[in-house]
């Protein structure tokens, strides 16, 4: 771990599997109370400088991404053997994460003068908050850490950051390539089973709580931080639907609307989890997907070609399992795939479903991985309404010829990013975030810089 600008270790470790062969592959540290205590205080003290000179940080975040980049490949075959993908998306994954580092270093923090007049000089300016908790899950480690800790840092926060149990090492190698960069404290990554999350929620210290993780686990931290009215940024679950209209080009469209479900297994928070096809277009459509899903190569992301893994870990592997099997026995029929892969490792058959109606467990779920029903729909109103009769509001997707009319669809939708003719085109400048259970505020672009601030008024008198 990295606390105060140095090693941390710890006596008592926990295991971290490598899910291509369901084995343990490394050990990472169970960080101590006394641990997460000096992490706090190490942000808490180096708050102090940090704060104050915003030059310094821009520079410093331009020198982190500049860390990151050169230490890819270090990074990314870590990343494969506790996450599962492949190694070409985990180096991929660790670019990403430097190109956040790169905007921020150079996006402007806003401020804005709302009085200029005899009486008075009034600013409005951007406080940092102090020290932020970081929270991430085990899908997209260090793309999603760097969600958190660069408009954190640029706003003038720290930050002690803690990713997945699952997938600790790679965040942790994060830490250690950027000890060499930010000064002691700026930056402190720490490991642990739970409950650390939650100690990490209900100490003293933080002002901020940014998690990315389940629905389940934002409540519990809505609740924690409620308290001391600390601030959060909730990113959670989604089940997006992906609607296609009848004007589509199916040749054209399958391909993407696999990829938009399929991307890293289908654990991505906003992948296609449900498609909403026209009667006339049903079979069409399922085919395609179906011979995509028998095309893919999956195996250990090690393996040169391969491009599924296994899914992350036993219980997420458990869950898909049985909410495949639960569709298939109340009638669903599997086009593709629909069974776990004999062997070790926590491999799944890419699997299309047809025959399912909303009420079925698999649609209304937020089930996450590599499993994609295909429903029909009648009229458009019916299906935007189905569409939207779900707790959850991440994200979701219109296909179809005529982009204006899929635009107006899409703005129906209940959700924070609606794509018209895609799904899945994130970018360093585009705030994310969810509607309903999906979460509270947002991240990237400007809108995920102020929720790392508050506005102050500075009213200078002139009389
Ligand atoms: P999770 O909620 O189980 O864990 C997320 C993180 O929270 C982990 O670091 C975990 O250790 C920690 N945690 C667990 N209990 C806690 C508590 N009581 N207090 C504080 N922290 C606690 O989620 P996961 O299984 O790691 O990740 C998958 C989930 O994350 C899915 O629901 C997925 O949709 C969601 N996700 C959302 C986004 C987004 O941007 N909206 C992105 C990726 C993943």
């Amino acid at each position: 771990m990295t606390i105060d600008g140095a090693v941390a270790s710890t006596e008592a470790t926990f295991d971290v599997v490598n899910p291509a062969t369901g084995a343990p592959e490394a050990t990472a540290p169970d960080c101590t109370p006394q641990q997460l205590d000096a992490a706090m205080t190490s942000a808490a003290k180096a708050y102090r400088d940090w704060r104050r000179d915003e030059g310094r940080r821009r520079e410093l975040l331009r020198q982190s991404a500049d860390a990151l980049m050169a230490a890819a490949e270090d990074i990314a075959p870590i990343l494969t053997l506790e996450q599962g993908k492949p190694l070409g998306e985990a180096t991929f994954e660790v670019y990403g994460a430097a190109i956040w580092f790169q905007y921020y270093a150079d996006l402007e923090i806003p401020r804005q003068v709302i009085q200029d007049d005899d009486a008075a000089f009034v600013e409005v300016v951007q406080r940092p908050l102090g020290v932020v908790a970081g929270i991430t899950p085990w899908n997209f480690p260090l793309v999603l850490a760097s969600w958190k800790i660069a408009p954190a840092l640029l706003a003038g926060n720290t930050m002690v950051l803690k990713p997945s149990p699952f997938t600790p090492r790679a965040t942790l190698k994060v830490g250690e390539v950027l000890r060499d960069v930010l000064p002691p404290g700026v930056l402190n990554v720490i490991s642990g089973k739970d409950p650390l999350g939650a100690s990490m929620t209900s100490h003293p210290v933080p002002r901020k709580i940014s998690l990315t993780g389940s629905v389940a686990t934002g409540k519990k931290v809505a609740a924690a931080a409620a308290p001391d009215l600390k601030r959060t940024t909730l990113e959670l679950g989604g089940n997006d639907p992906a609607i296609v209209l009848d004007d589509v080009d199916v040749d054209t469209v399958v391909e993407k609307l696999f990829w938009g479900a399929f991307q890293n297994n289908g654990q991505v928070c906003s992948a296609i989890k449900r498609v909403y096809v026209p009667e006339s277009l049903h079979d069409r459509i399922v085919d395609g997907l179906a011979d995509l899903a028998r095309s893919v190569k999956v195996g250990p992301g090690t393996e040169a070609d391969v491009q599924l893994g296994p899914i992350n870990n036993r219980p997420q592997y458990e869950r898909v399992s049985e909410l495949v099997a639960d569709a298939l026995s109340s009638g669903a029929v599997a086009a593709a795939g629909g069974k776990p892969i004999d062997g070790d490792g926590y491999f799944f058959e890419p699997t299309i479903l047809t025959g399912l109606s909303d009420g079925s467990r698999i649609v209304d779920e937020e089930q996450f991985g590599p499993a994609l029903p295909v429903i029909t729909y009648r009229d458009i109103d019916e299906v935007v309404e189905r569409a939207n009769a779900t707790h959850y509001g991440l994200s979701g997707s219109v296909w179809g010829a005529d982009a204006d009319r899929a635009s107006q669809i899409a703005e129906e939708l209940e959700c924070g990013t609606a794509w018209v003719n895609t799904h899945l085109a994130l970018a360093p400048h585009q705030p994310f975030g969810g509607a309903k259970w999906s979460g509270i505020g947002v991240e990237n672009g400007t809108w995920g810089l102020l929720a790392f601030s508050e506005p102050q008024v500075v009213h200078r008198s002139k009389a």
